[in-house]
């Protein structure tokens, strides 16, 4: 097949350009049949063109030039979605330890795992479909997500940054949950944050914003940063 040139992959009906079966026979496990409906939906989004030479395309990049480099990103992104293994894993570990309600551990854990769950979760799941209103509930700006909602979300980012400004720490976004665990306890540390309690204020961030965003959905609350950073610290103090 990678002789052959687009010309015997399919042909021209009434102007539209329609593909073969690629000389594919027909898939038999469940495997292969998503492989080749994978590939069908891609060639699918191809323009072919009368009259003009075969040329390859990456349409990964911008520039549409294949490297292995860009390759490397894009099966990273695909299969190892949370990241390789990492020096920040022994969050998965020290967690266990907070002195914070086994429920904001489970929480804390599932966030390192992107495992909470959030709208866009759901959606995967099946428990709500395209028609379901799947935007951030703290500010209409991008759809549910941990990321968004928990780190980007201009209200979220206020907490952040309140937070990070009443311990004296110099907030940076950190999209790793895990690495946001240490950030957060060294900082904590060198801060001579009571100790004990170095480790907990991530978790109480993070547990403060789920609370507030489950108020919203379940409760038709509506989102105040001040309250959740009052959440946080109470959680800190107790
Ligand atoms: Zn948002």
């Amino acid at each position: 097949m990678q002789d052959a040139s687009i010309g015997v992959m399919g042909g021209w009906k009434d102007g539209c350009w329609l593909w073969g079966d690629l000389g594919i026979p027909a898939p038999t496990g469940s495997g292969s049949a998503a492989g080749c409906l994978e590939l069908f939906q891609l060639l699918s989004a191809a323009t072919v063109t009368a009259n003009q030479l075969d040329s390859t395309s990456w349409q990964h990049e911008d520039d549409r030039v294949f490297s292995f480099s860009s390759c490397y990103n894009v099966l990273y992104r695909k299969y190892i979605p949370f990241g390789l293994n990492n020096c920040y894993d022994s969050a998965f570990v020290a967690i266990w330890k907070v002195e914070v309600p086994l429920k904001v551990k489970v929480f804390g854990w599932r966030s390192f795992l992107n495992k909470v769950p959030t709208k866009d979760l759901l959606l995967n799941r099946g428990i709500l479909n395209s028609s379901s209103s799947l935007e951030c509930v703290f500010y209409d700006d991008f759809d549910e997500s941990l990321h968004h909602s928990f780190l980007l979300c201009r209200n979220v980012a206020i907490v952040w940054k309140e937070m990070s400004e009443w311990i004296g720490l110099c907030y940076i976004s950190i999209l790793d949950f895990k690495e946001n665990f240490w950030y957060w306890s060294t900082f904590c540390r060198a801060k001579k944050v009571k100790r004990g309690k170095e480790e907990i204020v991530l978790l109480a961030i993070l547990w403060s914003i789920w609370l507030r965003r489950n108020d919203i959905v379940f409760n038709n609350s509506s989102w105040n940063s001040r309250d959740v950073v009052w959440s946080c610290k109470a959680l800190i103090w107790r």
